[in-house]
């Protein structure tokens, strides 16, 4: 059958579907008795696109004679064209209708944003439970956790609870459309009196944060709003523009670190949005944590590819389709096309904030939704290609060939879809507050009664990076779980337990969040290609030692609780009398807070191993003479630090460690990934200046103001991209185009503010930062900036390969010290470190690889899937063999506990992982890593003819040596390729990164390498 019969055919049915919608409608009559609001009711028509996309849920509003409609509080129906509303409206809406109706809603506020904005929330139910709210809260708590409720009490709450579903939205700026949705959905649940509403209200709690990243909404409406003024005055056409609203300027920033990696947090729990909507979350215990977002065609409802995480109960994968088949089913029963689930995302990777719920027992889910804005936030046409419109079975009523959208579509669909979910919700509630039961039961049992599975995970105190160890452990119990230290010596199968080790019990219901996170990643290459990062393993990302106790008579052993609210830090201050402090560096992040934040101290490196009170004190140690000790100790007691006081300077070689003047280059065409190098930075109290790649040609002279510069990931070097974002011509073209805070647009301008976003680094850039190099400066790059000066043929040593058969997303490699002696490794005493790596850069360095032909033909290529094929329906019996993580020779590797209580597939010794796959799709945007650079030389501009190159750490020189935690296919690509180069320029260095250091406050583990070059910029020669 032809496209276009096909399509005619859908069209035809889906006609005479909307001619049934009455008989759907029959279904859940509306309440007569309730009055319309006409006005709206009229509006939501006049507005709709497209007649098939509504339900009889949505296709009215009810009046109220107390409770405002968005229309009569903001002057404009939900989904009306050309509009958009700041988050302090959608917050000032909510608060009204709570005013209006308090005893049916409560609204509060769960937190502030980095820029000070609130976040809030918003509780709907009926009469009854409001009024006993916290009473509702207490019963989920209780059912979260079994150990302190029994079973027959849990049988009797999972009559009386009701489940609670909570709503968020407005976590990607530019998806506008949830935001505004919730306000209508908000009225609607709180007035009408349709059985429909009221069976919704009087068994389920809904919450509602309709914006989680506050400050990216309050900058994409006034970006919008700018674009719009901007095209006007310019007489450019406001619907053919590149920004949104028609003008030129892109959303710069959305909060003040990350754009859309904001919902990669779950598991660093950084960014104040993830950490507020989490503090929230451990207090309601909520059943579903649904997130809405817009980057698909009409509405995906998620479940996924797969695979799906190893730890997940398996209860969950059955109610993530349970739920979206429901969405699916009851939104084609009405004759809505396009509803469907399966072909987006996979399920692998904890990563997500909707993962909150999952290490917490409870439904993370998410709908990605037709935008409601396409440049101008008016009507647009949606014509998508067939491998979007074919009839599967996951989609068995696919979008359309096309079809005219709107922001009211936009709001018609999501608003049915998630009523729909709703309803759900409150007619099956006693099944999924009894599966949440089960789940927080059987997460209690894997510890107690499995065998096999870990029964505790040990943080030994006294480890090498002890204070990396006590924040890790800080983190994790702001994500609820409980952590216990011992309070005398004791030894649990075969691991000893010193007095004061941390222990986490895994009796305890969110020790899921531990198997989820600290379980080995298998990511067979068979599978779909990934969504996101494949290897995520907590203690390999940083560094640290956790050991698996399998021997349940730990739960007997002497230990007492952390209590949830204490901080703890590991246990440091100054050791002996002296004059002279030596300060251990053990790869403790801290170690750069305590310089920066003692700038005027004066302090040495050493640049050997030295010996204070009877102890080997590793290279790097930080040597203070005529030491002011009432001033030092306090900050080395919070920074968990130890100090040596002795008499006199140790004799071996050291280097003063000069404060550093410090410059930050970021572009102005993606802020995305530089964040997370900044969170770093501000979090440990390294100070720097903040700019744009187009400024560094006009700063001048970089030397005589900077000593380091940082150049993250995202940069886009001399490159091809000047000249702003996107094509725009007509009148205006060549009139700058400012990011700046005025009046009328408040929120633009921030975190760093322009005259004009125009341009990148430039030749001109490009050939000062070149001379700041080889004038003494250090630069320090990372990622895809790493690739910039060799793919200018600058670094005669450092050379690109493209490496195209390589299969390494987002994964867990182990890279091999090489140059021990480099100031770069101090504190690191081991002879590997696992890196986070994805894909690229692979830097050959120092002549030191042999090379490899990077063809395909033996791994089957990584291209498309051409030809006929079947569909792998087990890709997971595949496995990858894991090289196993085992620093101190313990014999007993990491990881493999955790993860065969996960059921996770082993490739065992002796056996070979199994191979035979075909080809596979293409990776879809995933690292954000460009083609070539556009011109890869500068006149006038050559290599300096006195450089070096030093390569300080390299992956192995086996591909089974490499994989820890991921996936990995073709590895001998990486053979002794370099993961950190320092080149020598004249007089100056280039620190070039091949792994990520600083990724999504994930790799801990590497910060300190970063900070070493920082604290040791002017001696990088140390050690050669
Ligand atoms: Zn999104």
């Amino acid at each position: 059958m032809s496209r276009s019969t096909g399509s005619m055919r859908r069209w035809s049915m889906a006609v005479a579907a909307a001619g049934a919608l009455s008989q759907a409608g029959a279904l859940h009559a509306q309440a007569t008795a309730q009055k319309m609001d006409a006005e709206y009711t009229a509006q939501i028509k006049k507005y709709l696109s497209d007649p098939r996309i509504s339900t009889e849920l949505v296709d009215h509003l009810p009046a109220s004679s107390t409770v405002p409609t968005p229309l009569k509080f903001l002057g404009h129906i939900v989904g009306a064209p050309g509009i958009l509303d700041h988050a302090a409206d959608i917050h000032r809406y909510l608060e009204a209708v709570s005013k209006a109706a308090p005893t049916r809603t409560r609204f509060w506020k769960i937190g502030k944003t980095e820029e000070g904005r609130d976040m809030v929330l918003l509780a709907i139910a009926d009469e009854k439970t409001i009024a006993s709210l916290d009473k509702y809260k207490g019963y989920l708590n209780q059912l979260t956790d079994p150990r302190k409720t029994t079973e027959a009490q849990a049988r009797s709450l999972i009559k009386t609870a009701k489940p609670i579903y909570y709503i968020t939205s407005g976590m990607h700026s530019p998806e506008s459309g949830g935001p505004e949705m919730l306000m209508e959905l908000a009225y609607r649940l709180t007035v009408e009196e349709t059985p429909f509403i009221q069976n919704i209200r009087n068994n389920v709690i809904t919450l509602i944060t309709p914006v989680v990243e506050v400050d990216g909404r309050e900058k994409y409406v006034d970006n919008h709003y700018f674009n719009e003024k901007w095209a006007k005055e310019h007489g450019v056409d406001s619907s053919a523009g590149g920004g949104r609203g028609g003008g030129p300027l892109s959303l710069m920033y959305w909060g003040k670190y990350v754009q859309h990696d904001n919902n990669r947090d779950g598991m660093g729990q950084f960014l104040a949005l993830t950490r507020h909507t989490t503090k929230a979350f451990l207090e309601w215990t909520p059943t579903v944590l649904h997130d809405l977002h817009e980057a698909q065609t009409y509405l995906y409802s998620s479940t996924g590819t797969g695979p799906y995480n190893d730890a997940l109960d398996p209860i969950v994968v059955d109610e993530w389709w349970m739920l979206a088949k429901n969405d699916v089913m009851e939104m084609t029963k009405r004759g809505v096309p396009g509803v469907w689930t399966y072909g987006f995302y996979d399920g692998w990777v904890p990563n997500y904030m909707f993962f909150i719920a999952h290490t917490h027992n409870a439904i993370g889910r998410f709908y990605e939704v037709q935008s409601y804005c396409s440049g101008a936030c008016q009507n647009y046409v949606v014509k998508p290609g067939a491998t979007t419109t074919s009839k599967e079975w996951f989609r068995p009523n696919p979008p359309l060939d096309s079809i005219m959208w709107s922001p009211r579509a936009n709001t018609n669909i999501q608003e049915s879809a998630i009523l729909f979910s709703l309803s759900h919700m409150a007619r099956n509630k006693d099944l999924y507050l009894e599966n949440y039961w089960l789940k927080n039961k059987r997460a209690v049992e894997k510890g107690t009664t499995k065998p096999g599975t870990v029964a505790a995970w040990i943080i030994p105190a006294n480890q090498h990076a002890k204070q990396n160890a006590a924040e890790a452990v800080n983190e994790l119990k702001t994500q609820g779980l409980e952590f216990y230290t011992a309070t005398s010596a004791f030894k649990a199968g075969n691991v000893q337990v010193n007095p004061g080790d941390y222990i986490i019990r895994g009796d305890q219901p969110y020790r899921t969040l531990a198997d989820m996170y600290f379980s080995l990643q298998n990511f067979s290459p068979a599978n779909p290609s990934p969504y996101d990062d494949t290897g995520w393993t907590f203690p390999l990302m940083r560094n640290i030692t956790v050991t698996e106790v399998t021997d349940k008579s730990i739960f007997k052993a002497p230990m007492t609780m952390v209590p949830m609210a204490k901080t703890v830090v590991a246990t440091g201050g100054i050791f002996g009398d002296g004059n002279t402090l030596i300060v251990e560096n053990n790869s403790d992040n801290s170690l750069v807070t305590f310089r920066f934040k003692n700038a005027g101290v004066k302090m040495s490196a050493t640049e050997e191993p030295t010996q204070a009170h009877g102890q080997t004190i590793g290279a790097g140690a930080i040597v203070i003479e005529n030491a002011n000790r009432a001033q030092l100790e306090p900050s080395l007691k919070s920074l968990g630090l130890v100090a040596h006081a002795v008499a006199s300077a140790p004799s071996v070689k050291m280097h003063d460690l000069d404060i550093p003047r410090i410059g930050y280059i970021h572009s102005w065409t993606r802020t995305q990934d530089e964040g997370w190098v900044r969170a770093a930075l501000d979090t440990y109290g390294v100070p720097y200046q903040y700019f744009g790649e187009n400024a560094v040609a006009k700063m001048g002279d970089l030397r005589q103001k900077f000593d380091v510069i940082l150049y993250p990931h995202g940069g886009s070097g001399v490159g091809n991209v000047g000249g702003g974002r996107g094509g725009r011509g007509g009148a205006g073209a060549n009139d700058p185009v400012p990011y700046k805070s005025t009046k009328e647009f408040p929120s633009l301008g921030f975190p760093d503010s322009t005259d004009d976003v125009r341009g990148a680094l430039g030749e001109g850039g490009m050939k000062s930062l070149y001379a700041f190099i080889q004038q003494g400066g250090t630069l320090i790059t990372e990622g895809n900036t790493s690739a910039i000066l060799p793919d200018m043929k600058l670094t005669p040593g450092v050379t690109v390969e493209p490496a195209t058969a390589l299969f390494a997303r987002g994964t867990i490699l182990r890279n091999v010290i090489s140059d021990a002696k480099s100031p770069l490794m101090y504190g690191y005493t081991q002879t590997d470190i696992p890196v986070y790596f994805s894909q690229a850069p692979v830097l050959n360095a120092g002549g030191g690889a042999a090379a490899i032909a990077d063809n395909s033909a033996a791994g089957g290529g990584r291209g498309g899937r051409g030809g006929a094929q079947t569909q792998n329906t087990t890709p997971m019996a595949s496995p990858l063999k894991l090289s196993p993580w085992d620093p101190n020779k313990t014999g007993m590797p990491f990881g493999y506990a955790t993860s065969l209580g996960n059921d996770f597939n082993f490739v065992e010794p002796g056996q070979t992982a199994s191979s035979g796959r075909g080809g596979r799709g293409g990776g879809g945007g995933f690292g954000g890593f460009g083609g070539p650079q556009g011109p890869v030389t500068v006149a006038g501009l050559n290599a300096d003819p006195n450089s070096s190159t030093r390569v300080i750490m390299q992956f192995p020189e086996k591909a089974e040596d490499m994989l820890l935690s991921g996936t990995l296919e073709r590895g001998e690509l990486l053979s002794k390729r370099a993961g950190l180069v320092d080149e020598k320029i004249g007089n100056g260095h280039v620190v070039m990164f091949a792994f990520r250091p600083y990724w999504r406050w994930q790799s801990q583990g590497t910060y300190a390498i970063g900070f070493n070059a920082i604290m040791n910029w002017n001696d990088l020669d140390a050690g050669k």
